[in-house]
Protein backbone atom coordinates (compact mmCIF):
# COMPACT_ATOMS: atom_id res chain seq x y z
CA UNK A 1 0.00 0.00 0.00
CA UNK A 2 1.35 3.68 -0.50
CA UNK A 3 0.63 6.61 0.66
CA UNK A 4 1.25 10.31 -0.34
CA UNK A 5 3.10 11.69 3.07
CA UNK A 6 2.57 15.61 3.43
CA UNK A 7 5.81 15.56 4.80
CA UNK A 8 7.87 14.54 2.68
CA UNK A 9 5.94 15.24 -0.83
CA UNK A 10 6.10 11.85 -2.19
CA UNK A 11 3.92 8.64 -2.50
CA UNK A 12 5.56 6.36 -0.13
CA UNK A 13 5.45 2.44 1.12
CA UNK A 14 3.26 2.62 4.20
CA UNK A 15 5.02 0.41 6.61
CA UNK A 16 3.45 1.07 10.19
CA UNK A 17 5.72 1.51 13.46
CA UNK A 18 4.52 -1.84 14.43
CA UNK A 19 3.86 -4.62 12.21
CA UNK A 20 0.21 -4.70 11.59
CA UNK A 21 -0.52 -2.16 14.36
CA UNK A 22 -1.47 1.40 12.58
CA UNK A 23 -2.12 4.29 15.46
CA UNK A 24 -4.19 7.00 13.10
CA UNK A 25 -5.08 10.56 14.49
CA UNK A 26 -7.37 12.96 12.23
CA UNK A 27 -8.76 16.55 13.54
CA UNK A 28 -11.90 16.68 15.24
CA UNK A 29 -14.42 19.43 14.34
CA UNK A 30 -14.94 22.54 16.54
CA UNK A 31 -18.30 22.25 18.28
CA UNK A 32 -19.77 25.91 17.98
CA UNK A 33 -22.16 25.15 15.35
CA UNK A 34 -23.49 22.47 12.56
CA UNK A 35 -20.32 21.17 10.92
CA UNK A 36 -19.45 22.57 6.95
CA UNK A 37 -19.95 20.61 4.38
CA UNK A 38 -16.42 20.50 3.36
CA UNK A 39 -15.36 18.94 6.85
CA UNK A 40 -17.83 16.41 6.15
CA UNK A 41 -15.82 15.26 3.11
CA UNK A 42 -12.52 14.85 5.66
CA UNK A 43 -14.49 12.96 7.72
CA UNK A 44 -16.11 10.63 5.27
CA UNK A 45 -12.52 10.33 3.18
CA UNK A 46 -10.64 8.84 6.60
CA UNK A 47 -13.85 6.58 7.85
CA UNK A 48 -13.01 4.81 4.06
CA UNK A 49 -9.24 5.02 4.67
CA UNK A 50 -10.13 3.29 8.67
CA UNK A 51 -12.39 0.85 7.36
CA UNK A 52 -9.98 -0.16 4.24
CA UNK A 53 -7.11 -0.50 6.47
CA UNK A 54 -8.91 -2.83 8.55
CA UNK A 55 -10.34 -4.69 5.90
CA UNK A 56 -6.95 -5.10 4.66
CA UNK A 57 -6.11 -6.75 8.00
CA UNK A 58 -4.55 -3.92 9.99
CA UNK A 59 -5.14 -3.68 13.52
CA UNK A 60 -6.01 -0.19 13.75
CA UNK A 61 -6.76 2.35 16.67
CA UNK A 62 -8.41 5.38 15.12
CA UNK A 63 -8.84 8.99 17.23
CA UNK A 64 -10.92 11.63 16.61
CA UNK A 65 -10.73 14.41 18.66
CA UNK A 66 -13.46 17.41 19.44
CA UNK A 67 -12.42 20.88 20.44
CA UNK A 68 -15.35 21.37 23.02
CA UNK A 69 -13.27 24.64 24.39
CA UNK A 70 -12.33 27.26 21.82
CA UNK A 71 -13.08 30.92 21.65
CA UNK A 72 -15.80 30.43 18.98
CA UNK A 73 -17.83 28.46 21.47
CA UNK A 74 -17.34 30.77 24.21
CA UNK A 75 -18.17 33.84 22.06
CA UNK A 76 -20.97 31.97 20.39
CA UNK A 77 -22.25 30.68 23.75
CA UNK A 78 -21.97 34.26 25.20
CA UNK A 79 -24.59 35.73 22.55
CA UNK A 80 -26.59 33.52 23.16
CA UNK A 81 -26.44 33.53 27.04
CA UNK A 82 -25.90 30.18 27.76
CA UNK A 83 -22.55 28.11 29.27
CA UNK A 84 -20.03 27.39 27.13
CA UNK A 85 -19.61 23.65 27.87
CA UNK A 86 -23.34 23.29 27.77
CA UNK A 87 -23.57 24.74 24.66
CA UNK A 88 -20.52 22.47 23.56
CA UNK A 89 -22.33 19.84 24.34
CA UNK A 90 -25.58 20.69 22.53
CA UNK A 91 -23.12 20.64 19.04
CA UNK A 92 -20.89 17.78 20.07
CA UNK A 93 -24.17 16.03 20.14
CA UNK A 94 -24.84 16.98 16.62
CA UNK A 95 -22.29 16.44 15.61
CA UNK A 96 -22.09 12.93 16.39
CA UNK A 97 -25.46 12.47 15.22
CA UNK A 98 -25.04 13.73 11.95
CA UNK A 99 -21.66 11.49 11.38
CA UNK A 100 -23.82 8.28 12.16
CA UNK A 101 -26.44 9.39 9.74
CA UNK A 102 -23.54 9.79 7.40
CA UNK A 103 -22.07 6.32 8.12
CA UNK A 104 -19.51 7.65 9.58
CA UNK A 105 -18.57 4.68 11.74
CA UNK A 106 -15.14 4.51 12.54
CA UNK A 107 -13.53 6.71 15.20
CA UNK A 108 -13.65 6.89 18.61
CA UNK A 109 -14.20 10.38 19.59
CA UNK A 110 -12.30 12.01 22.55
CA UNK A 111 -13.49 15.47 23.88
CA UNK A 112 -10.54 18.21 24.79
CA UNK A 113 -12.08 19.01 27.78
CA UNK A 114 -11.99 15.24 28.78
CA UNK A 115 -8.04 15.45 28.96
CA UNK A 116 -6.74 18.10 31.05
CA UNK A 117 -4.62 16.96 32.79
CA UNK A 118 -2.31 15.60 29.78
CA UNK A 119 -2.77 19.11 28.67
CA UNK A 120 -1.16 20.69 32.02
CA UNK A 121 1.11 17.89 32.03
CA UNK A 122 2.62 18.58 28.51
CA UNK A 123 2.68 22.41 29.36
CA UNK A 124 5.05 22.23 32.30
CA UNK A 125 7.11 19.62 30.09
CA UNK A 126 7.55 22.36 27.98
CA UNK A 127 8.06 25.19 30.72
CA UNK A 128 10.73 22.76 31.96
CA UNK A 129 12.09 21.97 29.07
CA UNK A 130 12.54 26.03 28.18
CA UNK A 131 10.21 25.71 24.87
CA UNK A 132 7.66 27.78 26.54
CA UNK A 133 7.50 30.76 28.40
CA UNK A 134 4.65 33.26 30.47
CA UNK A 135 3.37 35.78 29.75
CA UNK A 136 1.75 37.62 32.76
CA UNK A 137 -2.13 38.22 32.89
CA UNK A 138 -2.38 36.42 29.59
CA UNK A 139 -1.11 32.88 29.19
CA UNK A 140 1.61 30.24 28.36
CA UNK A 141 3.00 30.27 24.74
CA UNK A 142 5.68 28.07 23.13
CA UNK A 143 8.79 29.59 21.85
CA UNK A 144 9.30 28.97 18.35
CA UNK A 145 13.27 29.80 18.12
CA UNK A 146 13.61 27.12 20.42
CA UNK A 147 12.56 24.45 17.38
CA UNK A 148 14.63 25.20 14.16
CA UNK A 149 12.84 22.34 12.67
CA UNK A 150 9.55 24.74 12.61
CA UNK A 151 8.20 24.17 9.30
CA UNK A 152 9.33 20.83 8.07
CA UNK A 153 5.77 20.04 7.35
CA UNK A 154 4.55 23.09 4.98
CA UNK A 155 7.62 24.43 4.01
CA UNK A 156 7.15 27.93 5.85
CA UNK A 157 7.18 29.50 8.90
CA UNK A 158 4.69 32.75 8.29
CA UNK A 159 1.12 33.13 9.02
CA UNK A 160 -0.24 34.01 5.11
CA UNK A 161 -4.12 35.38 5.20
CA UNK A 162 -6.04 32.26 4.76
CA UNK A 163 -4.83 30.44 7.57
CA UNK A 164 -6.60 29.06 10.05
CA UNK A 165 -5.47 31.11 12.93
CA UNK A 166 -7.35 31.45 16.15
CA UNK A 167 -7.20 34.95 17.94
CA UNK A 168 -5.87 32.89 21.27
CA UNK A 169 -2.52 33.27 19.95
CA UNK A 170 -2.61 37.28 19.51
CA UNK A 171 -0.41 39.15 21.57
CA UNK A 172 2.25 41.64 21.66
CA UNK A 173 4.21 40.72 24.30
CA UNK A 174 5.52 37.51 22.47
CA UNK A 175 9.16 36.49 21.87
CA UNK A 176 8.18 35.68 17.78
CA UNK A 177 5.40 36.33 15.98
CA UNK A 178 4.68 33.00 15.24
CA UNK A 179 4.59 31.90 18.52
CA UNK A 180 1.24 30.30 19.63
CA UNK A 181 -0.46 29.64 23.08
CA UNK A 182 -0.31 26.35 24.91
CA UNK A 183 -2.51 27.66 27.98
CA UNK A 184 -4.61 30.94 28.68
CA UNK A 185 -5.28 31.79 32.10
CA UNK A 186 -8.41 32.33 33.75
CA UNK A 187 -10.63 35.24 32.40
CA UNK A 188 -13.59 36.29 33.71
CA UNK A 189 -16.63 34.53 33.00
CA UNK A 190 -14.23 31.88 30.74
CA UNK A 191 -14.39 28.15 31.76
CA UNK A 192 -10.99 27.59 33.85
CA UNK A 193 -9.43 24.52 34.69
CA UNK A 194 -6.29 24.20 38.09
CA UNK A 195 -2.73 23.98 37.10
CA UNK A 196 0.31 24.85 39.32
CA UNK A 197 1.24 27.06 36.55
CA UNK A 198 -2.30 29.28 36.95
CA UNK A 199 -5.39 28.40 36.44
CA UNK A 200 -7.19 28.70 33.07
CA UNK A 201 -7.81 26.75 29.29
CA UNK A 202 -5.47 25.12 26.63
CA UNK A 203 -4.93 26.41 23.28
CA UNK A 204 -5.86 24.66 20.25
CA UNK A 205 -2.79 23.04 19.51
CA UNK A 206 -2.15 21.29 22.76
CA UNK A 207 -5.41 19.33 23.18
CA UNK A 208 -3.74 16.83 19.80
CA UNK A 209 -0.44 15.99 21.28
CA UNK A 210 -1.92 15.60 24.79
CA UNK A 211 -4.86 13.16 23.67
CA UNK A 212 -2.07 11.92 21.17
CA UNK A 213 0.67 11.24 23.96
CA UNK A 214 -1.76 9.56 26.65
CA UNK A 215 -3.30 6.72 23.95
CA UNK A 216 -0.57 6.54 21.37
CA UNK A 217 2.32 7.57 22.90
CA UNK A 218 4.69 10.33 21.69
CA UNK A 219 5.38 8.72 18.09
CA UNK A 220 2.54 7.38 16.18
CA UNK A 221 1.66 5.81 12.29
CA UNK A 222 -0.69 8.30 10.44
CA UNK A 223 -2.14 12.15 10.87
CA UNK A 224 -4.84 13.79 8.75
CA UNK A 225 -7.20 16.75 8.21
CA UNK A 226 -7.88 18.88 6.01
CA UNK A 227 -5.15 20.93 3.97
CA UNK A 228 -6.58 24.06 6.01
CA UNK A 229 -4.74 22.92 8.95
CA UNK A 230 -1.10 21.63 7.72
CA UNK A 231 -0.55 25.45 8.72
CA UNK A 232 -0.33 26.57 11.69
CA UNK A 233 -1.79 23.83 13.23
CA UNK A 234 0.03 20.85 12.35
CA UNK A 235 3.25 22.74 12.09
CA UNK A 236 2.77 23.66 16.00
CA UNK A 237 1.57 20.22 16.83
CA UNK A 238 4.81 18.56 15.64
CA UNK A 239 6.80 21.61 17.78
CA UNK A 240 5.36 20.31 20.65
CA UNK A 241 5.36 17.03 20.76
CA UNK A 242 9.10 16.61 19.21
CA UNK A 243 10.13 19.38 21.80
CA UNK A 244 8.31 17.60 24.56
CA UNK A 245 9.63 14.02 24.28
CA UNK A 246 12.84 14.39 22.44
CA UNK A 247 11.80 12.19 19.65
CA UNK A 248 11.25 12.37 15.90
CA UNK A 249 9.44 11.87 13.73
CA UNK A 250 6.41 12.48 16.22
CA UNK A 251 4.45 11.44 13.22
CA UNK A 252 5.22 9.45 10.39
CA UNK A 253 2.53 9.60 7.21
CA UNK A 254 0.64 12.62 7.19
CA UNK A 255 -2.29 12.98 4.99
CA UNK A 256 -4.76 15.61 3.70
CA UNK A 257 -7.29 16.15 1.89
CA UNK A 258 -8.72 18.91 -0.37
CA UNK A 259 -11.00 21.71 -0.48
CA UNK A 260 -14.37 21.99 -1.13
CA UNK A 261 -14.54 24.82 -3.59
CA UNK A 262 -17.37 26.91 -5.35
CA UNK A 263 -17.13 28.65 -8.03
CA UNK A 264 -13.20 28.44 -7.55
CA UNK A 265 -13.90 29.65 -4.30
CA UNK A 266 -12.47 28.20 -1.17
CA UNK A 267 -16.14 27.28 0.79
CA UNK A 268 -16.10 28.84 4.18
CA UNK A 269 -18.56 29.89 6.13
CA UNK A 270 -17.13 33.66 6.20
CA UNK A 271 -17.76 33.50 1.96
CA UNK A 272 -21.27 33.03 3.03
CA UNK A 273 -21.47 29.61 0.60
CA UNK A 274 -22.04 27.98 3.72
CA UNK A 275 -23.58 24.80 3.15
CA UNK A 276 -24.06 22.41 6.68
CA UNK A 277 -23.47 18.46 6.61
CA UNK A 278 -27.16 18.45 8.26
CA UNK A 279 -28.90 20.49 5.98
CA UNK A 280 -27.36 18.51 2.77
CA UNK A 281 -28.67 15.71 4.42
CA UNK A 282 -31.74 16.72 4.70
CA UNK A 283 -31.91 16.46 1.01
CA UNK A 284 -29.58 13.73 -0.34
CA UNK A 285 -29.14 10.22 0.72
CA UNK A 286 -26.38 9.65 2.85
CA UNK A 287 -24.95 6.82 0.19
CA UNK A 288 -25.54 9.88 -2.43
CA UNK A 289 -23.48 11.94 -0.39
CA UNK A 290 -20.44 9.92 0.53
CA UNK A 291 -20.66 8.97 -3.44
CA UNK A 292 -20.18 12.18 -4.42
CA UNK A 293 -17.22 12.99 -2.06
CA UNK A 294 -15.45 9.69 -2.76
CA UNK A 295 -16.07 10.37 -6.83
CA UNK A 296 -13.03 12.83 -6.71
CA UNK A 297 -9.36 11.71 -5.76
CA UNK A 298 -9.11 13.23 -2.14
CA UNK A 299 -6.71 15.23 -2.95
CA UNK A 300 -7.96 16.81 -5.75
CA UNK A 301 -10.18 19.68 -4.87
CA UNK A 302 -13.89 19.23 -5.47
CA UNK A 303 -16.94 21.19 -6.67
CA UNK A 304 -19.35 21.79 -5.14
CA UNK A 305 -22.60 21.66 -7.49
CA UNK A 306 -25.83 20.74 -7.71
CA UNK A 307 -24.78 19.22 -10.85
CA UNK A 308 -22.60 16.81 -9.69
CA UNK A 309 -24.71 15.75 -6.63
CA UNK A 310 -27.45 14.89 -8.93
CA UNK A 311 -25.38 12.92 -11.05
CA UNK A 312 -23.94 10.90 -7.43
CA UNK A 313 -28.09 10.36 -7.04
CA UNK A 314 -27.99 8.83 -10.41
CA UNK A 315 -24.97 6.85 -9.80
CA UNK A 316 -26.16 5.56 -6.05
CA UNK A 317 -29.71 4.36 -8.11
CA UNK A 318 -27.65 2.33 -10.69
CA UNK A 319 -25.73 0.92 -7.77
CA UNK A 320 -29.36 -0.15 -6.22
CA UNK A 321 -31.10 -1.35 -9.62
CA UNK A 322 -27.94 -3.96 -10.10
CA UNK A 323 -28.29 -5.29 -6.68
CA UNK A 324 -31.88 -5.63 -7.41
CA UNK A 325 -31.52 -7.36 -10.21
CA UNK A 326 -28.64 -9.53 -8.52
CA UNK A 327 -31.08 -10.61 -5.98
CA UNK A 328 -33.77 -11.13 -8.14
CA UNK A 329 -31.20 -13.63 -10.23
CA UNK A 330 -29.71 -15.19 -7.25
CA UNK A 331 -32.23 -18.57 -7.93
CA UNK A 332 -31.31 -18.86 -11.75
CA UNK A 333 -27.15 -17.76 -12.27
CA UNK A 334 -25.39 -20.49 -12.74
CA UNK A 335 -21.66 -20.00 -10.37
CA UNK A 336 -19.75 -20.33 -13.33
CA UNK A 337 -15.78 -18.95 -13.86
CA UNK A 338 -15.39 -17.02 -10.79
CA UNK A 339 -12.15 -15.66 -12.31
CA UNK A 340 -13.41 -12.58 -14.15
CA UNK A 341 -15.23 -11.33 -11.03
CA UNK A 342 -12.25 -11.84 -8.94
CA UNK A 343 -9.78 -9.66 -11.15
CA UNK A 344 -12.19 -7.04 -11.00
CA UNK A 345 -11.89 -7.11 -7.18
CA UNK A 346 -8.41 -7.38 -7.45
CA UNK A 347 -8.12 -4.12 -9.64
CA UNK A 348 -10.58 -2.03 -7.25
CA UNK A 349 -7.85 -3.19 -4.55
CA UNK A 350 -4.99 -2.26 -6.38
CA UNK A 351 -6.69 1.34 -6.75
CA UNK A 352 -7.37 1.60 -2.81
CA UNK A 353 -3.79 1.13 -1.84
CA UNK A 354 -2.53 3.24 -4.57
CA UNK A 355 -2.54 6.68 -2.11
CA UNK A 356 -6.72 5.93 -1.73
CA UNK A 357 -7.63 6.00 -5.22
CA UNK A 358 -11.79 5.57 -4.42
CA UNK A 359 -12.63 7.42 -8.08
CA UNK A 360 -10.54 4.61 -10.02
CA UNK A 361 -12.05 1.78 -7.51
CA UNK A 362 -15.84 3.49 -8.32
CA UNK A 363 -14.86 3.95 -12.04
CA UNK A 364 -14.21 -0.01 -12.06
CA UNK A 365 -17.13 -0.94 -10.16
CA UNK A 366 -19.21 0.78 -12.73
CA UNK A 367 -17.58 -0.62 -15.51
CA UNK A 368 -17.92 -3.90 -13.92
CA UNK A 369 -22.26 -2.78 -13.70
CA UNK A 370 -22.16 -2.11 -17.44
CA UNK A 371 -20.59 -5.09 -18.73
CA UNK A 372 -22.73 -7.49 -16.30
CA UNK A 373 -26.29 -6.24 -17.16
CA UNK A 374 -26.15 -8.35 -20.18
CA UNK A 375 -24.33 -11.84 -18.68
CA UNK A 376 -26.79 -11.58 -15.59
CA UNK A 377 -30.04 -12.29 -18.00
CA UNK A 378 -28.39 -15.36 -19.47
CA UNK A 379 -27.36 -16.51 -15.67
CA UNK A 380 -23.23 -16.13 -16.66
CA UNK A 381 -22.24 -14.96 -13.91
CA UNK A 382 -20.17 -15.67 -11.02
CA UNK A 383 -22.46 -14.80 -7.76
CA UNK A 384 -20.31 -15.53 -5.17
CA UNK A 385 -17.31 -13.33 -6.44
CA UNK A 386 -19.90 -10.83 -7.68
CA UNK A 387 -21.43 -10.27 -3.19
CA UNK A 388 -17.79 -9.91 -2.14
CA UNK A 389 -17.53 -6.81 -4.47
CA UNK A 390 -21.07 -5.74 -3.30
CA UNK A 391 -19.92 -6.11 0.21
CA UNK A 392 -16.48 -4.50 -0.09
CA UNK A 393 -18.78 -1.36 -1.45
CA UNK A 394 -21.19 -0.98 0.92
CA UNK A 395 -18.46 -2.14 3.94
CA UNK A 396 -15.58 0.08 2.98
CA UNK A 397 -16.82 3.19 0.76
CA UNK A 398 -20.52 3.18 1.87
CA UNK A 399 -21.98 3.88 -1.34
CA UNK A 400 -25.03 1.44 -1.57
CA UNK A 401 -28.05 2.42 -0.94
CA UNK A 402 -30.47 0.49 1.76
CA UNK A 403 -32.55 0.56 -0.77
CA UNK A 404 -34.85 2.27 -3.67
CA UNK A 405 -37.98 1.47 -5.07
CA UNK A 406 -40.07 2.12 -7.89
CA UNK A 407 -43.00 0.39 -8.96
CA UNK A 408 -42.63 -2.54 -10.77
CA UNK A 409 -43.76 -0.84 -14.01
CA UNK A 410 -42.15 2.08 -13.64
CA UNK A 411 -38.92 0.32 -13.17
CA UNK A 412 -40.13 -1.83 -15.95
CA UNK A 413 -40.13 1.00 -18.12
CA UNK A 414 -36.98 2.84 -16.87
CA UNK A 415 -35.17 -0.52 -17.93
CA UNK A 416 -36.92 -0.46 -21.61
CA UNK A 417 -35.52 2.84 -21.79
CA UNK A 418 -32.54 2.12 -21.13
CA UNK A 419 -32.31 -0.82 -23.17
CA UNK A 420 -33.71 1.25 -26.12
CA UNK A 421 -31.06 3.97 -25.51
CA UNK A 422 -28.11 1.29 -25.12
CA UNK A 423 -29.50 0.41 -28.87
CA UNK A 424 -29.73 4.27 -30.21
CA UNK A 425 -33.27 3.83 -30.51
CA UNK A 426 -33.81 7.44 -29.61
CA UNK A 427 -37.99 7.81 -30.66
CA UNK A 428 -38.67 5.01 -28.66
CA UNK A 429 -36.55 5.96 -25.67
CA UNK A 430 -38.45 9.30 -26.06
CA UNK A 431 -41.95 7.70 -26.43
CA UNK A 432 -40.99 5.84 -22.77
CA UNK A 433 -40.01 8.83 -21.13
CA UNK A 434 -43.06 10.37 -21.91
CA UNK A 435 -45.03 8.03 -20.29
CA UNK A 436 -43.18 7.46 -17.05
CA UNK A 437 -43.53 11.64 -17.13
CA UNK A 438 -47.15 10.83 -17.63
CA UNK A 439 -47.31 8.45 -14.72
CA UNK A 440 -45.86 11.48 -12.30
CA UNK A 441 -41.87 10.88 -12.28
CA UNK A 442 -38.79 12.89 -13.88
CA UNK A 443 -35.92 11.84 -15.52
CA UNK A 444 -32.56 13.73 -15.93
CA UNK A 445 -30.10 12.06 -17.74
CA UNK A 446 -26.47 11.82 -16.39
CA UNK A 447 -23.17 10.61 -16.60
CA UNK A 448 -23.87 7.39 -14.56
CA UNK A 449 -27.74 6.97 -16.30
CA UNK A 450 -31.22 8.46 -15.75
CA UNK A 451 -31.93 9.84 -12.34
CA UNK A 452 -35.45 9.17 -12.00
CA UNK A 453 -37.52 10.63 -9.28
CA UNK A 454 -41.02 11.15 -8.11
CA UNK A 455 -42.17 14.79 -9.35
CA UNK A 456 -42.98 17.07 -6.46
ZN1 LIG B 1 -6.16 19.17 15.27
Amino acid sequence: MRIYNTLTKTKEEFVPREDKKVKMFICGPTVYDYIHIGNARTFVFFDVVAKYLRHSGYNLEYIQNITDIDNKIIERAQKENVNSLEYAKKYTKIFKEDMKALGVTSPEYKNATDHIPEVVKQVQTLLDKGNAYVIENDGIYFDLSTFPDYGKLSGRTANMADDAVSRIDDSDKKRNRSDFALWKFSQEGDPSWPASFGDGRPGWHIEDTAITEKYFGPQYDLHGAGQDLIFPHHEAEIAQQESASGLKPFVKYWMHTGFLINKEKKMSKSLGNFLSLNEALKSYSPETIRFYFLSAHYRSPLDFSEEILKQSEAAVMRINEFRHKLNLLTSQVKNIDPKETAEILQKVREAMNDDFNTPEAIGTFFELIRQTNQKLENGQMAMTELTKIIDFFDKVLGIIPKSITFPPEIQTLIDQRELARESMDFTIADQLRSQIESLGYQIDDTIYGPLVKKKK
